[in-house]
């Protein structure tokens, strides 16, 4: 089944049943806490809060999601991309934790004829919460799931708050078994590659008092409302309707794959380590394209950075592939080819996206040559004087003056078996943030006001090169 008809049945399977059709939010989120949106529940966060009182009792949407945090597992899990779409059914005060088990269980195991994505569903096995008895009656006496394929997770997997005061529940997941060839057997709890994570239903119950972070904190008591957020993700449910090994292999990914075998000359199956680029290259150049869509530009703070960032990455997988010319144009068409229909907006835009692209890969060809020198040549200095870490100092006039991404530099430098000073890297960031802030302070005018951006900007600066502050936090 084509990713698109996945979307078609998602949205109309709830449009039927009494939820309104919410389009896609942007990725640049409307929410000053976040850069950009990890999540399918972000534009209906107002509503859960109870800021705002909810036009509608139930709503359904696809939403595009970014979470950079997954960066590290990219191409090398089989499931998890920098980009991907998380397709969600809320309520609001409305149906609860009987009405979202039934109503998942019903799509994803009704045969394909009949309009469902026809999982088998002995396949299929379920986590709840540990204290979550309610959850796991309704699986098992409602649904009928065999006690044996209902397993119990901690706080750490299966519970859900927004690291403050506020509402939080438990969760329960769907999962898939991907048969034996995906390593042992023994459920979700064991082994989740095998028993791939396709949906998290939230139930937003209680109250959650101060604490610490999103394991430690107390619980005051019940919601006066109940409400239901829960997220499947596009991509891993048609990487087994599509009978593929790989998210990156299914419809709406593969040709960026064919398009990097071919700009390089390196095959897709040929060693683990190509591949590995190869995946991290379509994955990159997806999410660059997308962010570029939203009005994101490449930049040194906040999602410029994000985008930089994995813009670069791509860049350097494609040249670790073999690749010595630009590549970007075409690795860009290719994903504007297979993500136009969905997102047309991608296809008016593509002259505008194609130059904001086609600008940062020159800058960073530019450097990266210099860039690669300076850090060759200091890594013989490390290892002449019998060191094992690169400097902050190098790291940071790498970063500064070469527009190497901190990630770059580590990964390269691990290449060459050396750890990079981390912590005097981000001393010395910090020190030129503050020396910056400083400037604009004292070149502050008449019109002073750049707005919220700035504020995001800045609220985001602490932590913004390691990429972290935009998905923490915010996962259904
Ligand atoms: P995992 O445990 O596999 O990392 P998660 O528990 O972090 O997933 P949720 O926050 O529950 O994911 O998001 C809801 C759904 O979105 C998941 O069940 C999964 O199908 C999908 N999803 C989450 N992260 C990714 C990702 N990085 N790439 C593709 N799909 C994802
Ligand atoms: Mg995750
Ligand atoms: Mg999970
Ligand atoms: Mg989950």
């Amino acid at each position: 089944m084509e990713s698109a008809e996945i979307r078609r049945r998602w949205l109309s399977f709830f449009e039927e049943r009494g939820h309104t059709v919410v389009p896609s939010a942007s990725l640049i989120a409307d929410d000053p806490t976040l850069l950009l949106v990890p999540a399918g529940m972000v534009p209906f966060k107002p509503y859960f809060l109870g800021e705002v009182k909810p036009p509608f009792p139930r709503a359904t949407s696809v939403q595009k999601c970014v979470r950079t945090p997954d960066i590290e597992e990219v191409g090398k899990t089989t499931r998890h991309g920098t980009f991907f779409q998380m397709c969600g059914n809320f309520s609001f005060g409305d149906y609860f934790k009987e009405g979202a088990i039934k109503l998942a269980w019903e799509l994803l195991t009704t045969p394909q004829d009949k309009g469902g994505y026809g999982l088998d569903p002995e396949r299929l096995w379920i986590t709840v919460y540990k204290d979550d008895d309610e959850a796991e009656r309704i699986w098992h006496e409602v649904v009928g799931v065999p006690k044996e394929r209902i397993q119990r997770l901690g706080m750490k997997d299966n519970f859900w708050s927004m690291g403050v005061p506020g509402p939080c529940g438990p969760c329960s997941e769907i999962n898939y078994d991907r048969g034996p060839e995906f390593g042992v057997e023994g459920g979700p709890a064991v082994n989740d590659e095998r028993y791939v994570e396709i949906w998290n239903l939230v139930f937003m119950q209680y109250e959650r008092g101060e604490g610490i972070g999103k394991d430690n904190f107390e619980i005051l008591g019940d919601l006066p409302s109940k409400n239901i957020d829960t997220g499947l993700g596009l991509e891993r449910l048609a990487m087994i309707l599509q009978g593929v090994r790989n998210m990156y292999e299914i419809d709406t990914s593969m040709a960026v794959i064919d398009k990097a075998t071919e700009l390089t000359g390196v095959r897709y199956g040929d060693a683990h380590d190509s591949d590995v680029s190869l995946r991290v290259v379509t994955d990159h150049m997806r999410t660059a394209t997308m962010l570029i869509g939203d009005g994101v530009t490449p930049g040194n703070e906040g999602r410029g950075y994000v985008l930089r960032r994995i813009m670069r990455r791509a860049i350097r997988n494609m040249r670790l592939l073999g690749a010595t010319g630009p590549v970007v144009k075409e690795l860009i068409d290719t994903v504007i080819g297979m993500m136009g229909q969905q997102y047309p907006e991608l296809i008016t835009d593509r002259e505008r996206i194609e130059k904001v692209a086609l600008a940062e890969e020159n800058a960073f060809l530019k450097t990266l040559k210099a860039g690669t020198n300076i850090l060759d040549t200091a890594v013989s200095e490390t290892k002449a004087s019998g060191g094992t870490v690169l400097s902050g100092d190098k790291a940071f006039l790498l970063h500064d003056t070469w527009g190497f991404p901190i990630d770059l530099t580590l990964e390269m430098a691990a290449e060459q078996g050396l750890s990079v000073d981390e912590e005097g890297f981000r001393r010395l960031m910090k020190e030129q943030r503050e020396r910056a802030k400083a400037d604009a302070q004292a070149k502050k005018t008449g019109h002073a006001d750049l707005g919220a951006y700035r504020e995001i900007a800045d609220s985001a600066g602490e932590t913004d090169f390691i990429g972290y502050t935009d998905t923490e936090g915010e996962s259904t």
